[in-house]
């Protein structure tokens, strides 16, 4: 029986960090030790020095419920291009410990293509979730002690947008109410809580291009509404500054590596629905400035992640992607092509061939908006039979789009070099690198961007609501913002169950916030899931210690 990631982490032979750390280019002075595997690293020294990497992005087909392997090829690309010697980083998101005890696992990589120590990255890590969740905290106690001690700006406590956050998935606490109790304890009214990854903290944590550009994101983030409508924000109640303090840490890049020992960034971990979910800016333009090559992934498939990746992220950090690699698998196609869960693993041609739109879509975006090359890895499964592997080739081939077969989780960075390198000569082409839409037109117009060039819609619908929302969002000033799409990661459209690559579609936008810290505003298509909840059988239910103190059951 094949090891599961866990087994496979552990027997593998870490390096000291301080090894790891020197293969970046970076001494003992700049690093700040968690433990012999885990660093923060002061980026202090690196401030002005240029960004000299390449950039890679890898992002994915419309995905399975499963997820298709874009960390663990993105590891495994990681891997691949350090044994062809090239000077190379990853940078990758981090855990929620919400996926990791409900459903999904880990998101350490897999087989192979892993980043370790797994149970540490997945679990409390350098505590950087905790300091996000504290200063996110801060700020609610600070916004209902403000209206318990008389309230002298005027918040409509009805129009409190501001929730408290927990990192666990934990339903019961989605609607409360608190402040109960009497005069004494506070003011009651209807609360909530996010997960901590869903908190604009977060966002705002993983967009903020240094310690002070963070100060000033917190304190433009709105928390609440007046009585005659006023946003009220952070800065309002002055509360900036010690967030900032409980985030001063964490801010810093968490230095890990790879199995085969290679470095790797991992840092920050934002929603990919309600936020542009992918790493820190700070670590990608750190490991920009150590490395010549530097992979990083970004959430759910490519109209959602590489879109905000390259709108949003590229956007605020300047950054010039140099390739990007689109992960595609068998399973994928299949359920794009409309079998059904159960029976992915089964050989069928036809339904390989019926994906294929979905696939031949998201390349086409990636080389037509935004100007960048592309190739498709495939991520090879256990299940996959030569004929279907064989088939996604041909059929890319004759189609002139560029495909490497990435065998990384069953066998490392070897099994990734025929990918790596095809990213190599991408990256040394040069590229025609443009942005979907234009940031200073209209809220309406960037939004029909995004869905009648990225999703192929005809078009978009706002309801009324959305409508109104829309302008009041420009009445007060933040119609010059990029966009956030919140759709389902399963479609182009917004319906989750009309795979492929649909035509005819229209795109409705039924609620449009601002995230003023992050600095976008979110376009909702439908209901997001903020706090998630466990599900029958939690995975948490499988994990144990021994007697050694040693995890197990962690997948
Ligand atoms: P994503 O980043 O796209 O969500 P991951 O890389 O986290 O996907 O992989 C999702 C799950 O699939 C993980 O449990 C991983 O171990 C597993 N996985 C990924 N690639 C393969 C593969 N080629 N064969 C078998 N399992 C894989
Ligand atoms: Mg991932």
């Amino acid at each position: 029986m094949a090891k599961s990631d866990i087994e496979i982490a552990q027997e593998a032979t870490m390096l000291p960090i301080t090894e790891v750390a020197k293969k970046a280019g970076l001494g003992p002075e700049q690093l700040e030790l968690y433990g012999n595997y885990k660093a923060k690293v002061d980026i202090h020294a690196f401030r002005d020095k240029p960004m000299r990497g390449k950039l890679i992005l890898v992002t994915a087909i419309n995905p399975t419920p499963a997820g298709e392997g874009k960390t663990t090829t993105s590891v495994g690309l990681e891997d691949a291009l350090c044994r062809l010697g090239k000077n190379s980083m990853l940078c990758l998101r981090e855990p929620s410990l919400g996926p990791v005890f409900g459903i999904k696992g880990g998101a350490a990589g897999g087989g192979y293509a892993q980043v370790v120590p797994m149970e540490d990255i997945n679990l409390h890590f350098t505590g950087d979730f905790h300091a996000i969740g504290a200063a996110n905290n801060l700020c609610a106690a600070m916004l209902d002690n403000h209206i318990k001690q008389g309230n002298s700006l005027g918040i409509d406590p009805r129009r409190i947008v501001w929730k408290r956050c927990v990192d666990m998935n934990d339903r019961q606490l989605r609607n409360v109410v608190d402040g109960l109790g009497g005069v004494a304890n506070g003011m009651p009214r209807e609360d909530g809580f996010d997960i901590t990854v869903a908190s604009e903290v977060m966002a705002v944590f993983c967009l903020a291009t240094d310690l002070m550009d963070l100060k000033a994101r917190l304190g433009r983030m709105v928390i609440a509404y007046t009585y005659d409508r006023k946003p009220v924000t952070v800065h309002d109640i002055h509360a900036e500054g010690a967030m900032t303090a409980l985030l001063k840490d964490a801010i810093k890049p968490n230095l890990v590596q790879t199995l085969e020992n290679n470095p790797a960034f991992v840092h920050g971990g934002p929603f990919a629905n309600i936020a542009h979910g992918c790493n820190s800016v700070e670590a990608t333009t750190t490991a920009l400035k150590l490395a010549d090559y530097v992979v990083t992934e970004a959430g759910f498939g490519a109209d959602l992640g590489a879109e905000k990746f390259l709108d949003i992220k590229s956007r605020y950090a300047n950054l010039h992607p140099d390739a990007v690699v689109l992960v595609a698998t068998v399973r994928a196609l299949k359920y794009n092509g409309g079998v059904p869960k159960a029976e992915l693993t089964e050989e069928n041609l036809d339904a390989v061939r019926a994906g294929l739109p979905n696939l031949l879509r998201h390349v086409s975006n990636i080389t037509d908006v935004w100007g960048l090359p592309v190739v498709v890895a495939i991520n090879a499964f256990p299940t996959d039979t030569k004929a279907e592997l064989d088939l996604v080739a041909r059929e890319c081939g004759k189609l002139g789009v560029n495909v490497a077969l990435s065998e990384v989780w069953a066998k490392g960075g070897e099994g990734g070099e025929a990918l790596a390198n095809e990213v190599i000569r991408l990256c040394d082409q040069p590229n025609d690198f443009r942005f979907a839409y234009d940031v200073d037109d209209t809220i309406a117009n960037k939004v029909e961007a995004i869905a009648t060039k990225v999703y192929h819609a005809d078009g978009v619908d706002f309801t009324p609501k959305a409508a109104r929302q829309m302008a009041q969002l420009e009445e007060q000033g933040f119609g010059k913002l990029p966009i956030c799409v919140a759709k389902t990661q399963y479609s182009f459209t917004d319906d989750p169950k009309r795979l492929g690559a649909p035509e005819g579609f229209r795109i409705t936008v039924r609620n449009l916030k601002v995230s003023a810290g992050a600095g976008f505003i979110v376009a909702l298509t439908g209901d997001i899931m903020t706090m998630p909840g466990l599900p029958k059988v939690p995975a948490a239910e499988k994990i144990d210690v021994t007697p050694d103190g040693k995890i197990v059951g962690l997948f």
